[in-house]
């Protein structure tokens, strides 16, 4: 055969199979360990782009989300360790679902219906992301694992004993991820207790578009919102909205995170207020990283974005690829109702009581620019 015959060949072999993209969805489960005497799974999402996510249905975490850059070259862009064993170890709630409390619960402690409830203290004198065992560090049931034709789903669920954590009422969680052609996670929460309770729930991924490269200083961000939750010494928020307007908080305009952080001491790790009225579906922020060209968007149902800096990795925890940590390495747009809202009446109700059904959606997009 002649040599251009075989090149003709290849080329329409290939012909409309753009290098990373797949012909169709898929789903794959993999062993990855046991936790709590049960048998705990990686599944991997891909989507006919190329865009691949990695989550464990321990503590139904996000653990490796693969999208191009400008080039094409496919790279995984949030933190995250290669075993099972990096996630049952300490480490600060990397892509995991936070519950039931994202963020803090002054002094561990709220008055629900005349009842005192009395959580862990984990983080100083407050309660932080759920307490001691978190639904990071549970086994979730899964619920529905395919992939379908245009769309990869996975639905996980976990029943919250009443207590469990000092929280009231038997919580039964499902939350379902699917990975879409337009290159999305959705996120959707459902919920419901057989007592009055309060529910926050989050993902507390920790995006870095450079995958490891750099730290996060030179990412631009945009976040609609027009005021923060200012907090105070242990970061409990006062109870006052405070405009963003004229400080180093505004990233109304694009901004790089870096920019500004040496004003704001400690670095970003702030409740921001958004722009919706209770429960409509808004867009929460923007992320822009120069040299790879990606882009991130989260999108949201919840009332607030926590967006943390990524100030207290200090370099003692080495993660996926060998990358180790270090402050500012990775950001994180947790979408949330207001911290401590179970003890301040003005902020957005945190309370879910029986017969009534929680229902959140975040969504985050990748691109290029
Ligand atoms: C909090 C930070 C905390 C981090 C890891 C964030 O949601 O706002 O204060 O250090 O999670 O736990």
């Amino acid at each position: 055969m002649k040599t251009s015959t075989v090149l003709l060949a290849v080329l329409v072999l290939f012909a409309g199979c753009k290098p990373g993209k797949n012909s169709e969805t898929s789903l794959a489960t993999l062993q990855w360990g046991q936790a709590d005497g049960l048998p705990v799974h990686q599944f991997t999402l891909a989507n006919k782009q190329g865009m691949v996510v990695k989550i464990s249905d321990f503590g139904a975490t996000i653990t490796q989300i693969w999208v191009p850059d400008k080039k094409g070259l496919l790279e995984n862009v949030v933190l995250g360790f290669d075993s099972l064993s990096g996630y049952q170890g300490e480490h600060p709630y990397f892509g995991a679902l936070v519950g039931r409390y994202g963020n803090r619960i002054a002094k561990g402690m709220f008055t629900l219906n005349d009842t005192v409830y009395t959580l862990a203290v984990n983080n100083g004198v407050n309660h932080l992301h759920g307490g001691l065992k978190g639904f990071n560090k549970h086994v979730f049931s899964v619920d529905t694992a395919y992939a379908a034709a245009d769309s990869v789903v996975l639905a996980l669920s976990y029943l919250s004993a009443d207590r469990e954590e000092g929280y009231p009422g038997n919580l039964k969680v499902q939350v379902q991820y699917v990975l879409t052609e337009n290159n999305e996670i959705k996120i959707s929460y459902k919920a419901e207790t057989d007592k009055p309770t309060v529910l926050n729930l989050t993902n507390h991924s920790y995006f870095n578009l450079t995958s490891g490269k750099e730290d996060i200083l030179g990412h631009q961000l945009v976040l609609l919102a027009d005021s923060i939750t200012p907090t105070d010494s242990t970061l409990i928020p006062t109870g006052i909205l405070a405009p963003v307007s004229g400080t180093p908080f505004d990233f109304t305009t694009p901004h790089a995170i870096g920019e500004r952080i040496s004003q704001v001491p400690g670095g970003y790790d702030i409740n921001y207020k958004l722009r919706n009225t209770t429960g409509t579906f808004v867009k929460a922020a923007e992320v822009y990283e120069p040299k790879s060209g990606r882009v991130l968007e989260a999108f949201t149902t919840e009332p607030g974005v926590q967006f943390y800096s990524g100030n207290f990795l200090d370099g003692t925890l080495t993660g996926f690829n060998g990358v180790v940590y270090k402050q500012h390495f990775g950001f994180c747009l947790e979408t949330q109702h207001f911290p401590d809202s179970p003890n301040q009446p003005a902020f957005p109700s945190v309370v879910l009581k029986p017969g009534e059904t929680y229902r959140q959606l975040t969504v985050y997009k990748f691109s290029i620019r």
